[in-house]
């Protein structure tokens, strides 16, 4: 089998939603960001927490999972906020800019069913803090039908935990045979 996908989100996973209060956890230190069509006076403050970068960068070399970006920062992903966790370049999932006012349009994630076509029957690891039940329905019969798909969900206040990198590592160390890439 060649290797599973792994998909990262990066809003509620590796920038936590602030609490009521507008704090975020104490894991993680500002940064301002340009944005892709932006200008450059009007910059975005992200959180971030530096230890994902470490912590990200032990599962991708083990070349066991292909990583890819899947968050609507986009290309934005891989030159603005990979850098500053000291990730390598990684590519991402191309997705469209729908006109939606909830991110669960249908009643699932409105990136599932371009992730679908664009994983065209790969397995998957996809970190992503809003599943919807529907989501993990999708990825159960994705798995039963041949194709090994798991979901793992942070919970948006706090992000990628240590014990989120277990279950991807716990995950894939249970898949039929899958070779270094
Ligand atoms: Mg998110």
């Amino acid at each position: 089998m060649r290797p599973p996908y792994l998909l990262l989100d990066i809003d509620g996973v590796l920038i936590p939603f602030p609490d009521a209060d507008g704090s975020t956890p104490a894991t993680h230190s500002r940064h301002d960001v340009v944005p892709t069509g932006r200008s450059a006076d009007n910059p975005v403050a992200v959180w971030l927490d530096p230890a994902h970068g470490p912590m990200l960068m032990d599962v991708i070399r083990t070349g066991l999972v292909t990583p890819v970006w899947c968050t609507s920062w986009r290309q934005d992903a891989t030159t603005l906020i990979g850098p500053l966790l000291g990730l390598s370049p990684l590519s991402h999932v191309e997705l469209p800019r729908p006109r939606i006012t909830t991110s669960h349009p249908n009643g699932y994630l409105w990136k599932r069913d371009h992730v679908d076509a664009w994983l065209a029957g790969a397995p998957a690891v996809w970190i992503d803090d809003d599943f919807t039940s529907l989501d993990h329905a999708w990825a159960a019969e994705r798995t039963a039908k041949g194709t090994p798909t798991s979901l793992v969900q942070p919970d948006p206040h706090l992000g990628l935990q240590p014990e989120h990198v277990i279950e991807v590592m716990t995950w894939i160390s249970r898949l039929p045979t899958v070779r270094a890439a």
